[in-house]
């Protein structure tokens, strides 16, 4: 399944990889469909309760990846205009879809009431005071919840880490009893839900558990005031193996069991906004290897993909593992793996110890489907790569390697 090596050489599922960049080039994002099914269905089936999976686009926001997930039955996450607008064109379910983010300008809020998605996500007094007023002009009543910033800390990246007082994300959890009384009076505002968020590649699902509880405490001391809710919306952040020497993969059925836990006592609907989880594992990045280079001491492998790429080991000094597409027991070497763009801080690896690959084969960098192509970007006026979706036996190229006349589209002198 996915990806693995059959007589040295890297296969997606039944295609070996070398035939899909023979006729796609590099670098190049593919896909395995089977890997992206099989993790829904286990997220999915370690449920009891109802619930609804919506899929955090920004995590990887190709229409063909997110129309995977709708057909599944799948919703989802979404943080802009502009991810709702390719989730309805990849045919997400409307009723399906939550709107999160910090920064939901006027037409982003009008655009989600008019689609009439499951809720917004409000993030602060003011965004709610928007959401109502939009509503009003639009004679409608707006579907909310607040996000609580339930101060729980994740234990991960202090870049990825949501759910702190001193994140910008949500509303502080002392604060968010108010609000939902100030919401209860506003014309345009129908409480929905209530949601958090606390963070990233969560490895130990614990404090999305204690976070649970924190939410449910809440919502005892609001049902007192006659503030009842229709859906919990746990967020995502469960992470996924990135080193097989150091990560172990958390237990989701741990986690359904202390999330269904922790709501037991609400006659509510559970929603999910899992996005790494999902695609992370299911996707690779493959690059060509340009040039062997050595300063000194030190050995260098220049491939031609770059952190406008893959911006992950860059922006968080991300662990990717990385591995030759064909295996043919060359000597070991220890190098830094680099790209074309003019940054130091352009790697995919660094004192990395792999088998030799000569110029002109390839590699693939691992764990690349969740946060890879959805951050990539022209730096350098590189056109950003293709993207390949395979099926079994079978792949096909869902986003097209961007052309030199795409880099100046809308520009003029
Ligand atoms: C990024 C994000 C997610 C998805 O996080 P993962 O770690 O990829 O599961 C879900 N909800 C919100 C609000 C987010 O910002």
């Amino acid at each position: 399944m996915d990806f693995h090596y059959k007589d040295g050489q890297l296969y997606a599922e039944d295609v070996k990889v070398k035939e899909i960049v023979k006729e796609v080039g590099t670098p190049v994002y593919i896909y395995s469909k089977a890997h992206f099914v099989e993790q829904f269905n286990k997220f999915d089936k370690a449920f009891k309760r109802e619930h609804t999976i919506s899929f955090a686009v920004k995590a990887n926001s190709n229409l063909a990846v997110i129309n995977v997930f709708a057909k599944l039955g799948a919703g989802a996450d979404i943080v802009s205009k502009g991810e709702l607008f390719r989730a309805l064109k990849a045919g997400v379910d409307a009723k399906k879809i939550v709107f999160s983010g910090v920064a939901k300008r006027d037409d982003e809020i009008e655009y989600a009431i008019e689609n009439d998605i499951m809720m917004i996500n409000v993030e602060s007094e003011d965004e709610l005071e928007a959401v109502n007023r939009v509503a009003q002009k639009l004679s409608k009543k707006a579907r909310i919840s607040l996000r609580v910033n339930p101060d729980v800390d994740p234990k991960t990246h202090p870049y990825i880490s949501t759910g702190l007082k001193k994140n910008k994300f949500g509303v502080p959890h002392n604060e968010a009893f108010d609000l939902y009384l100030k919401a209860k009076e506003l014309p345009n505002i129908e409480i929905y839900g209530i949601q958090f968020h606390i963070g990233s590649q969560l490895l130990d699902t614990k404090p999305i558990y204690d976070a649970s509880l924190k939410i449910a405490e809440l919502m005892r001391a609001l049902s007192d005031k006659g503030i009842e809710f229709k859906v919990v919306d746990v967020g995502g952040g469960v992470g996924i193996v990135y080193n097989e020497e150091e990560d172990k993969e958390p237990s989701i059925d741990d986690y359904a069991k202390q999330v269904e836990e922790a709501f037991k006592d609400f006659n509510i609907k559970l929603v999910f906004e899992p996005g790494r989880f999902l695609v992370g594992n299911g996707g690779i990045l493959v690059s060509e290897v340009i040039y062997h280079k050595t300063n000194g001491d030190k050995k260098f492998l220049i491939v031609d993909a770059g952190m406008n790429d893959l911006l992950r080991p860059s922006l968080y000094n991300a662990y990717h593992k990385i591995a030759p597409v064909e295996k043919q027991n060359r000597e070991e070497i220890v190098c830094d793996i680099v790209g074309p763009i003019c940054e130091t801080g352009d790697f995919f690896g660094r004192d990395y110890k792999i088998e030799d690959v000569p110029n002109g084969e390839y590699i693939a960098v691992f764990s690349a489907g969740a946060y890879g192509f959805t951050m990539a970007s022209n730096y350098n006026s590189r056109p950003r790569p293709a993207e390949v979706l395979v099926d079994g036996d079978s792949f096909r190229v869902v986003r097209e390697r961007e052309t030199l006349e795409d880099l100046i589209k809308g520009e003029t002198i």
